[in-house]
């Protein structure tokens, strides 16, 4: 959706909740009041108070709320309780256009950049960038087809010496399931600890059936997947990149998406955070043809739970892509 589109639909508190209620209730609103023993309450019997926005005696501003109260149990809550949007105090029409400057930005979108837009603290929008793609957690469905798997390695310190860079890298592996005349090709990407023979069995057997035909660059990693899957294997030292059905192009596009995106726009990730970024990639690619993008990522934050600040910055532990010397841009 763009921004102008944003602007006019969601220009008012009001037009945002009337949005999340009826993405969050299509049948209308229904309690959330779970009991001590997990059974939900789930009435439909739930009356609306909406305060209007107002001033306090000291000039202070009241913003407007809509709150919902069970007629059974009188349980009260809002269209925002236990979502990712909960709990901030940022106005819900700066979330809306948080997630159409996201889901517009075909490199990802950096927080400095968000700050500026939105004219919020650097410190809310790197949390409303990660809380919006703490949302983008993709499905994993188990891939069929042509299937080709690739690792990579994001960031790392420049070798002086040896002229690239080399060590200190995060190992992330893919797999993409190639389109076919229905469906778009879908990817998956996890960050790992490292890759080895172990971890790309259990990948394969988690994510790829039975059935699938495997490609693979030549890596010892992939070798021996052969003794229990249709798998084939790509050898680049040899020049033989594209033998006919043979290559693990997509794959490598998807990691190219995935540097870009990090050199282009945040310059480094922290570790911890790497899957997130990932995450945000796997999902805006396999989304490339969705026409609504925006109500996508909406419904996902609704599905998402609160994540809280200090959850997100604790331990961070940095992945310089070493590109610029600022690691906020
Ligand atoms: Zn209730």
């Amino acid at each position: 959706m763009d921004l102008m589109s944003v602007a006019s639909e969601f220009g008012t508190k009001e037009a945002c909740f009337d949005f999340l209620e009826k993405k969050r209730w299509p049948e209308g609103v229904r309690c959330l009041f779970v009991d001590a023993n997990g059974a939900p309450c789930g009435s439909d019997k739930i009356s609306t108070i909406v305060t209007k926005e107002g001033k306090r005696k000291n000039g202070r501003a009241i913003p407007s709320r809509r709150l919902y109260q069970c007629q059974t149990c009188g349980h009260q809550f809002t269209p925002t309780t236990g979502t990712l949007f909960n709990d901030t105090h940022l106005p819900i029409q700066k979330w809306f256009f948080a997630v159409a400057l996201m889901t517009n930005a075909k490199k990802g979108m950096s927080a400095m950049q968000m700050k500026r837009d939105l004219k919020v603290s650097y410190q809310t929008a790197w949390y409303l960038c990660h809380r919006i793609r703490e949302a983008l957690q993709g499905g994993s469905s188990l891939f069929t087809g042509t299937v080709e798997m690739d690792e990579a390695y994001i960031g790392g310190k420049y070798d002086e010496r040896r002229a690239r860079a080399k060590y200190d890298k995060a190992p992330v592996v893919g797999v993409l399931q190639r389109g076919t005349k229905e469906k778009a090709s879908q990817v998956q990407a996890m960050h790992v600890e490292h890759v080895d023979k172990s971890l790309v069995q259990s990948i394969i057997n988690e994510r790829v059936s039975f059935d699938a035909n495997i490609y693979t660059d030549e890596g010892g990693v992939y070798r021996h997947l052969a003794k229990t899957r249709n798998h084939q294997i790509v050898v680049h030292s040899k020049d033989e990149f594209v033998r006919g059905e043979g290559h693990t192009n997509s794959i490598e596009g998807f990691w190219s998406l995935v540097k870009r995106q990090i050199i282009g726009q945040h310059h480094w990730v922290s570790v911890k955070h790497l899957q997130a970024y990932l995450n945000e990639r796997v999902h805006a690619f396999n989304n490339r043809k969705a026409e609504d993008m925006f109500g996508l990522v909406i419904t996902a934050l609704l599905c998402g739970i609160a994540l809280p600040y200090a959850v997100l910055t604790a331990d961070l532990e940095v992945v310089s892509d070493n590109v610029g010397d600022d690691p906020r841009t």
